[in-house]
């Protein structure tokens, strides 16, 4: 089975996938976390973020795998290419370089093959911005998860402050969500959007524990 989460930066999209992950007992993928890993490699490679082939051949040939503890089901870490940047994908730099790298139509070409690969191995519950309408069409469920930009904001500030990588300035994360959505919203190719059929969720108006709850009632009412 594959549950789809869809949704903004900083809805809680990752948060809540790995709880539902651990409590239906399926594997967990961060698409996110695949478009970042080559945006940290484009800059490693000098490569210019406009240009789609060399981003193409990064996506295509670079190795990009997840990390994980004996017996943890989720997974801690991300290589791409044998290196490990489980922290360094989540800087600011990679914040901004990340849009441009995944509206590369050979980037999302390459990264959606992969993750169909991976998710079709399973049950899994894969979280993104165009797994809904694009990678898994046919997920049988499919959430767009959704917040308001201050609830946002405030949620990846303390996110950030946690993991100790990434701006702690409120003002400075809120404009990073605006200019993200936006660009995310208007490329041309998977544009975030919400599937015709997923069932949309405010996380603002709905305590973490209880998307949880709706996710897992939605995925067992279909067992
Ligand atoms: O989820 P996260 O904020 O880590 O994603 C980083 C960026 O990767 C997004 O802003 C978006 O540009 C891109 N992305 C995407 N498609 C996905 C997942 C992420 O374009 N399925």
């Amino acid at each position: 089975m594959i549950i789809a989460i869809d949704g903004p930066s900083g809805a809680g999209k990752s948060t809540v996938a790995k709880a539902v992950a651990v409590k239906l007992g399926f594997s967990c993928l961060d698409t996110g976390a695949m478009y970042r890993s080559v945006a940290w490699q484009a800059q490693q490679n000098g490569v210019a973020l406009d240009d789609d082939a060399a981003l193409g051949e990064i996506a295509r040939t670079y190795d990009i795998e997840f990390g994980h503890d004996a017996g943890d089901p989720l997974p801690k870490r991300v290589y791409i290419g044998g290196s490990e940047v489980t922290q360094a994908i989540r800087t600011a730099e990679i914040d901004k370089a990340v849009s441009p790298v995944s509206a590369a139509p050979s980037v999302r070409e390459a990264l959606v093959d992969q993750q169909r690969r991976i998710g079709n191995a399973g049950d899994y519950v894969v979280e993104g911005r165009d797994i809904g309408t694009t990678v898994f069409p046919n997920a049988e469920v499919k959430v767009f998860l959704t917040a308001s930009f201050e609830e946002r904001a405030r949620r990846r500030v303390l996110q950030n402050a946690q993991r100790g990588v990434g701006s702690t300035d409120y003002e400075e994360v809120l404009a990073d969500l605006r200019r993200r959505d936006e660009a995310d919203s208007s490329r041309a190719t998977s544009p975030l959007r919400p599937a015709d059929d997923a069932v949309m969720l405010d996380s603002t108006e709905f305590s973490q524990e209880e998307v949880v709850e709706k996710i897992c009632a939605l995925a067992q009412a279909i067992r």
